[in-house]
C-alpha cells in the first residue's frame, strides 16, 4: 500500500545523490574552530554570563507571553535603547531571531502592489521575508549597483513601494555591499533600503556599530541585525526611526504573534554592547587576525574568493572535492565547513575568524588546507 510520506524517503535519495546531503556535527570544544559567529569571543564571556544568570534568577526562565500582552520586560526597553544607541537611530526592535526580524519587517513593509530589489546573494531570512511579503520580488546581480539601477529604471513605475534589500557584509563569501551607490539610487527612486548587518555589528565601526556607522549616512536606513553572532547571545533587531518601530509593533506579525526574548538572552545581549563599545582591543585582535589569514593564504596557491571581512572562502573545486576538503580538516580536527549549493553557486570552504584566534592556529588552518587540497592532485 502507498505510503502518503515515501516521497520524502525518494527526496532525501535525491538530496544525497546530488552531494546536498546535510546533518549536524557536534562542535567539539576541543576542535580548532573556524565557522563559529562568535567574532569577538563574547559567547563565553563570563560577564554575559553573569549577566544571564542574574536576569534569570530575577525574571525566571521564559516570559511566558508575547511582548503586547504580559512578556515585555524592563530589560527589553533596556536592550532596544543600547541598539538604538550603538546603530545610531532613533529606536530599535528586538525579535526572537534575526530571520524573524527579517521576515516580519518585509513582510510588514511591502505587500502585492509594491517591488522589492533584492541582491542575488541576500540571506536566506531576506529571501523568505520577500516571498511571504507577496511583493514583486526581482534579484539584481550580486553587488552590482549598475543592474540595480537599470532594474529600477524598468521596473519602479509600475509599483506603489520600493524596497532594497541587501546584506552589508555577505554570509557566504565576506565582501561587502557597495551601500553608499545603494543610497544614491533608493534617492533617485523613491526606494527604502533594508541593510541586514548580521555579520557586521561589533565587527565594522569604531564601537562596532556595523558597516553603517563607517560611512557617515544620511539617508534613513532600515538596520537589521542579529544578537547571536559578534554579540554572542541569540535574537534579532531592527533599529531605525520612531515611527518605523511604532508601526512595525503593530504589523510585525513575527514580533506581535510571539514570545518575547528570554530574561537570559536580553540581559546577555545588554552586556554585550557594553563591552563592544568599551573593549575596542577585540575589534582590534579581529582584523589582525584577518591581515593575517589573507597574507598566508596569498602566498600559497589557494583560490579565495575576495572578501573585506572576517569571513574568507576558499574554492575548493567541485561539491566532490571540497567535500573531501572539509573531511580531511575535521580528521585534523580543524573545523571548517564546505558551503554547497543551493546556499552558494558554486561549492567552497567557508572560514571565519575571531579575536581568539592565535598566530598558530591560523598557521595550523593554512597548512592543512593546502595539505588537503594537494591531496586532491
Ligand atoms: N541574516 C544573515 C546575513 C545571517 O547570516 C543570519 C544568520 N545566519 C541571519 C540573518 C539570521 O540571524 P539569526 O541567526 O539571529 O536568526
Amino acid at each position: 500500500m502507498s505510503n502518503s510520506y515515501d516521497w520524502i524517503d525518494k527526496a532525501i535519495a535525491t538530496i544525497e545523490k546530488a552531494n546536498w546531503y546535510r546533518s549536524t556535527r557536534i562542535a567539539h570544544p576541543s576542535m580548532l574552530m573556524f565557522a563559529s559567529n562568535n567574532y569577538l569571543g563574547l559567547a563565553q564571556d563570563r560577564r554575559l554570563i553573569n549577566a544571564a544568570i542574574a536576569a534569570t534568577q530575577k525574571y525566571g526562565t521564559g516570559t511566558t507571553g508575547s511582548r503586547l500582552v504580559s512578556g515585555h520586560l524592563e530589560i527589553h526597553d533596556r536592550l532596544e535603547q543600547a541598539i538604538a544607541n550603538l546603530k545610531g537611530t532613533e529606536s530599535a526592535l528586538v525579535f526572537s531571531s534575526g530571520y524573524l526580524a527579517n521576515l516580519g519587517t518585509i513582510s510588514a513593509l511591502v505587500g502585492t502592489r509594491d517591488l522589492i530589489l533584492a541582491d542575488a546573494f541576500n540571506h536566506s531570512s531576506l529571501k523568505q521575508g520577500g516571498i511571504l511579503s507577496g511583493a514583486k520580488v526581482t534579484e539584481y546581480s550580486h553587488g552590482s549597483y549598475i543592474d540595480l539601477e537599470q532594474k529600477l529604471k524598468q521596473n519602479r513605475h509600475n509599483y506603489r513601494r520600493c524596497l532594497i534589500t541587501t546584506d552589508t557584509v555577505f554570509s557566504m563569501d565576506g565582501d561587502i555591499c557597495p551601500l553608499k551607490e545603494i543610497i544614491s539610487l533608493a534617492e533617485q527612486y523613491n526606494g527604502m533600503i533594508l541593510v541586514d548587518e548580521a555579520h557586521g555589528t561589533g565587527v565594522f565601526g569604531d564601537r562596532g556599530g556595523g558597516v553603517v556607522s563607517t560611512l557617515g549616512v544620511n539617508y534613513p536606513l532600515i538596520q537589521v541585525g542579529t544578537l547571536s553572532k559578534a554579540l554572542g547571545s541569540l535574537g534579532g533587531y531592527v533599529a531605525g526611526s520612531a515611527k518605523l518601530i511604532e508601526f512595525l509593533k503593530n504589523r510585525a506579525s513575527t514580533w506581535i504573534y510571539t514570545t518575547g526574548l528570554s530574561p537570559a538572552d536580553t540581559a546577555a545581549a545588554v552586556k554585550a554592547i557594553e563591552i563592544l563599545q568599551i573593549e575596542p582591543q577585540r575589534r582590534q585582535d579581529l582584523w589582525r587576525n584577518i591581515s593575517l589569514l589573507k597574507k598566508s593564504l596569498s602566498e600559497l596557491r589557494l583560490n579565495v574568493i575576495p572578501s573585506a571581512s572576517q569571513i574568507l572562502a576558499v574554492a575548493g573545486g567541485n561539491t566532490k572535492q571540497t567535500l573531501a576538503i572539509a573531511n580531511y580538516l575535521k580528521a585534523q580536527n580543524i573545523f571548517a565547513p564546505a558551503i554547497r549549493p543551493p546556499t552558494v553557486p558554486t561549492s567552497r570552504i567557508r572560514l571565519t575568524l575571531t579575536s581568539n584566534h592565535t598566530a598558530d592556529q591560523i598557521y595550523t588552518l593554512v597548512d592543512t588546507l593546502q595539505a588537503a587540497i594537494d591531496r586532491l592532485n
